[in-house]
């Protein structure tokens, strides 16, 4: 069988882990059976619609790397692959299940359904109804054929409801919950399929273009679950056949309720802002709900679709673990090459003004700080302009890339980098004189240690690796009986303005010898 299935987002939102993991698993499916993975924009709810949104999910996606076969961007076979350009098609279906008697007229106005939606539910709140039904109370499903066609001639206002079967039962199989049984009396009654001002509903568009875009798998998170039977009877009221239906396990936070805000970042913009790497993101949402191999963590896209099958799906939800996935961004920055990181970092640190400060210097207050949510577009991204803060010069460029192996074993976020290597990009303040003095010593025993350290600058400086600087500072302390930590102590804090910061071998070779030793002498100045 040749493999079809979809993301079918509604572009109402900005994208989220869930949404991308379930385009991510459409992805991997369709690869993995030499498939085809449909894009295609569910824009039926016109007031929510923004066009921002279909701009974020085009972004978020070709930020993940993630292609689709076809699309709304790239065309195929049978597009429209956007509602909204298809309502034309809606109609003509909604009217073929009128012809078949599987859908009727409805000519109630939005008063009589909000005051019996109102009586229903105060109803089954006092326990006085007869009825557990809640909603729509079928009252023109009785209105004949001939009479319902002449009053919608006379133009009166309508809407189409599916006319579900009642007394019966809808059966489907799912292929992570097995067989799922419906009691359609228990079901909302008749939904609407197509509202009074012609746009279809969810439910109708969503199964004429499954139908139509040939689509045979349908993976989708499981709160649509509770659709299904509906769209079952739906294809059977058509005549057609269903697709294949697998509800992923939800997306939960640590404490077991659904991922949201509170939990902590969820739209893929925040991650990015936080200096996420996409090949991370994406390894550790391939794994929410999904089993591959023992013992293996780190997944290329590739090496995932060889993988993927629905066999290796969870029934349990998918705790989502910010930590783990903090830890997956730590291994994909290792991996990457010192001039990858640098390209990666860069638009970070430019950002952060680390090669300084754009001449508007209003501008850095405006700076968003991490973790806030921005309006899509805002995020920095590799290749495209700065918000703020200067492009480097070539010379600083160089050192910014020199200085990733300083760096690279500690980065867990892309925009750490900055911070972690402003000391090289412009002259720290000198710290408080306590901030010089190691452990059981006193300010003029660390002045004296840091002259003594002034002496070594140029040849550390000058070594040709760390190895090589380790082996002559080791043997000079040892030949003049100091101990190694208390030399290098009052030293690294003069060229780097802090106790704790990158190498100090690594930082004094970027930085060279001369711009070291000025940085030795202002700190013993100030001692
Ligand atoms: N438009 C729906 C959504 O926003 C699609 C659900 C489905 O996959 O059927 O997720
Ligand atoms: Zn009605």
């Amino acid at each position: 069988m040749q493999i079809r299935d979809r993301y079918a987002p509604s572009p109402t939102g900005l994208q989220h882990i869930g949404g991308i993991r379930t385009a991510l698993f459409n992805y991997l499916f369709a690869k993995s059976r030499g498939g085809q993975f449909i894009l295609r924009l569910e824009d039926t709810d016109r007031t929510r619609f923004d066009l921002s949104f279909v701009q974020n999910l085009y972004d978020t996606f070709e930020w993940l790397g993630i292609k689709w076969d076809e699309g709304p961007d790239v065309g195929g076979p049978v597009g429209p692959y956007i509602q909204s350009e298809r309502f034309e098609l809606y109609k003509k279906y909604a009217a073929e299940l009128i012809a078949k008697d599987k859908a009727y007229y409805c000519f109630c106005s939005a008063e009589r359904l909000d005051k019996i939606r109102e009586e229903r539910e105060k109803a089954l709140a006092e326990g006085s109804s007869g009825s557990h039904e809640t909603g729509y109370d079928r009252h023109c499903r009785g209105i004949g054929a001939a009479e319902a066609a002449e009053r919608v001639k006379t133009g009166e206002a309508y809407t189409i409801r599916l006319k579900i079967p009642l007394g019966e039962s809808t059966k489907f199989h799912d292929h992570l919950l097995g067989d799922i049984e419906w009691k359609n009396d228990d079901m909302n009654p008749d939904p609407v399929l197509l509202k009074s001002d012609g746009f279809p509903t969810y439910h109708l568009a969503n199964i004429v273009d499954d139908h139509l875009m040939g689509i045979t798998h349908v993976l989708r998170a499981q709160e649509w679950l509770s659709s299904t039977p509906l769209h079952v009877i739906m294809y059977a009221a058509f005549g057609w056949e269903h697709p294949e239906y697998c509800h992923l396990p939800m997306v939960m936070g640590q404490d077991g309720k659904k991922l949201s805000k509170r939990h902590g970042a969820t739209s893929i913009d925040e991650f990015r802002r936080q200096g996420y790497i996409p090949e991370a993101l994406l390894n550790y949402v391939a794994l929410l709900g999904a089993s591959y191999e023992e013992g293996k963590d780190i997944y290329t896209l590739d090496e995932l679709a060889a993988r993927f099958s629905l066999d290796k799906l969870n029934k349990a939800p998918a705790i989502f673990d910010y930590k783990k996935l903090e830890w997956y961004n730590g291994q994909y920055i290792r991996m990457k090459s010192d001039a990858e990181l640098a390209e990666l970092c860069l638009p970070y640190a430019i950002e952060a003004g680390l090669f300084g400060n754009a001449g508007d210097t209003s501008a850095s207050g405006n700076a968003p700080s991490q973790g806030e949510i921005l309006s899509p577009g805002e995020v920095p991204s590799p290749g495209k302009a700065p918000s703020q803060g200067e492009v480097p010069s070539p010379e600083q460029r160089r050192i910014f890339t020199a200085a990733m192996p300083l760096i690279k074993e500690r980065l867990v976020f892309l925009h750490e980098a900055a911070e972690k290597l402003g000391y090289l990009f412009s002259e720290p303040p000198v710290p408080a004189a306590e901030e010089f003095i190691p452990k059981k010593a006193d300010l003029p025993q660390a002045v004296s240690l840091l002259r003594q350290g002034r002496d070594l600058v140029k040849p550390l400086a000058e070594a040709a690796d760390d190895a090589g600087a380790e082996a002559f500072i080791k043997e000079w302390a040892e030949k003049n009986g100091v101990k190694l930590g208390d030399l290098m102590m009052p030293l690294r804090v003069a060229i780097t303005g802090a106790r704790v910061s990158p190498p100090l071998f690594g930082s004094l070779r970027i930085l060279g010898a001369d711009k070291a030793l000025a940085r030795v002498d202002r700190a013993l100045a100030a001692l």
